[in-house]
């Protein structure tokens, strides 16, 4: 028996998971993104819901800076500051 799920299956299923973001748990972040990595699905836009450093979901009450093309949110639970630029 193969019970593999299909690449799109799997998309869906982060696609959901990342529609309730702020409700989710470091942990289940952790495995979504495992999850994307071993089906080799880019999360892109979704990166940037969550700390890259201790993988808490954002809640929109960080501190957020624009500079130079570039934006800049404190994670609220280990104060990393996590980067990115804006296209
Ligand atoms: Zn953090």
């Amino acid at each position: 028996m193969n019970f593999k799920i299909s690449k799109t299956e799997t998309e869906k299923q982060i696609n959901e998971f990342f529609s309730d973001i702020k409700n989710k748990t470091s942990k289940e972040i952790k495995k979504i993104k495992k999850l994307a990595a071993r089906k080799k699905i880019p999360l892109k836009e979704k990166r940037k819901l969550f700390c890259k450093k201790c993988l808490t979901p954002f809640s929109g009450k960080e501190k957020i800076r624009i500079k130079n093309r570039r934006k800049s949110t404190v994670c609220d639970n280990c104060e990393k500051v996590n980067k990115w630029k804006i296209d």
